[in-house]
């Protein structure tokens, strides 16, 4: 044990694998001072031993093996409660971050970053999936398939491999990021690239399904739904069931706001929460019927041609239409819209904090920050924003923005191309970031 470990109670210390010398922790050298051979850090001995060392850590976290340690299924009681077995990875469990520069660039007094995109594939998809495939092998669907712009394709294709069903998936041909498309071939699901919208796609998949006996997993899919209500009943746990004043989401086919709405009804119902936050949905402008009809207080129902770079709201006749309606007016909410360019200045604001997100994430933090400038949001607001999907799911929008546009955007970081000295890496160090 004194070789693995040092003195209990001491501070970790750095030790050479070479010549043994040992150096403080907090000393910055990369390699030994004296031999330069590698270090390796050294530990105090723990205080605790054996089990009451396991039981010290188990105090310290929810998570036991199987649906326990899913951030879904904890919450099973309001999602499937007869399920006897999951389909899970686990999923859910992702972070409520704060981070001072994207609180003060949305401009109000506290805002926090529900950060979906932690989840297994990368995006709040996964919620709805471990509750719909684990409805299919109930049902004992033969096959599984969907529409997606993406994001539920790589879900889907995920869950369906770890529950042994085959998977399909439709997809608009050449409007799909590059993360999420590979995804769906890696986990080995069925890709048909459509010549056609996301809208073409569900229609096509709607009409197979009921042809060809294949469960259906779009987001009208009600037990996806269940499952991505508890984006908001875990954010509200890690909230201490506080209610924050705000809470904003991109918007494409409705299906998220609609889980949101119901969630918030449901728990302000069983009283775990004694006041309902507001939703603030956020389209982009290119893709913005439900948004221009909440400025018709809903009077209309149009569809449009959609066309925007944020791909996961790319969506110009959202499917979840009447039951979003109806999580907007039942919590007394709004919907927004915000061009590409505002979604790519908070996603580069997102980014640069070191938090990261795809560009229809950002347009949730956009979202705030237009409704806080227009006196909708008050000054000293609690917002909870989410970000819907990871930061790796379109490198291609990445690649553009920060070496490709021309001119250069103000916040992109353009990579420095220079000769293999040290003149050169000192002349970059010394020069201005941007
Ligand atoms: C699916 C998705 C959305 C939109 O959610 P809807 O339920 O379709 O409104 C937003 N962002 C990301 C990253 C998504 O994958």
């Amino acid at each position: 044990m004194s070789e693995i470990f040092a003195v209990a109670g001491t501070p970790s210390v750095q030790r050479c694998e070479s010549c043994g010398a040992t150096w403080p922790e907090l000393d910055a050298s990369a390699t030994c001072r004296s031999c330069d051979g590698l270090l390796a850090i050294v530990q105090p001995t723990p205080t605790a031993h054996g089990a009451a060392l396991l039981q010290r850590f188990g105090s310290r976290c929810c998570t036991h093996p199987g649906s326990e340690a899913s951030g879904v299924w904890r919450f099973a009681e309001l999602v499937m409660p007869t399920a006897t077995s999951h389909v899970t990875h686990p999923e859910g469990n992702t972070p409520l971050l704060r981070r001072t520069a994207v609180q003060t660039y949305a401009g109000v007094a506290e805002l926090w970053l529900k950060h979906e995109g932690q989840n297994p594939t990368g995006s709040f998809k996964d919620r709805g999936m471990t509750v719909a495939v684990t409805q299919a092998a109930r049902v004992g669907a033969r096959a599984v398939a969907c529409a997606s712009t993406g994001n539920t394709s790589a879900s889907l294709a995920s869950y369906a491999a770890h529950a042994g069903i085959p998977a399909l998936v439709l997809v608009p041909r050449g409007q799909v990021a590059m993360g999420k498309l590979t995804q769906s071939l890696a986990y080995g699901a069925r890709t048909l690239l459509v010549d056609g919208s996301f809208d073409d796609c569900l229609r096509l998949v709607r009409e197979a399904s009921a042809e060809l006996g294949v469960y259906l997993v779009n987001s009208v899919n009600p037990w996806r739904i269940e499952g991505q209500k508890t984006i908001v009943f875990e954010l509200l746990q890690q909230r201490g069931w506080q209610a924050p004043d705000w809470i904003a989401l991109p918007a494409g086919n409705l299906g998220n706001t609609s889980a949101f709405g119901k969630a918030l009804r449901e728990a302000h119902a069983l009283g775990l929460i004694d006041r309902v936050p507001r939703l603030l949905a956020v389209q982009a402008a290119g893709a913005a019927p439900f948004a221009t009809a909440f400025a018709d207080d809903f009077a209309t129902h149009p569809t449009v041609k959609p066309e925007t770079i944020a791909t996961a709201i790319r969506i110009g006749d959202p499917a979840s239409w009447d039951r979003a309606i109806r999580a907007i007016r039942e919590t007394n909410g709004a919907v927004a819209s915000v061009t590409d360019d505002e979604i790519l200045d908070a996603k580069a604001v997102i980014d640069a904090a070191g938090v990261g997100c795809e560009p229809a994430s950002a347009a949730s933090v956009a979202g705030v920050r237009k409704l806080r400038a227009a006196g909708v949001i008050a000054p000293d607001a609690t917002v909870v924003a989410v970000l819907t999907g990871h930061v790796l799911k379109d490198p291609g929008a990445l690649i553009e923005y920060h070496q490709q546009r021309d001119p250069a955007p103000s916040r992109a970081n353009r990579p420095v191309e220079i000769g293999a000295t040290l003149a050169e890496v000192a002349r970059v160090l010394s020069a201005p970031a941007h």
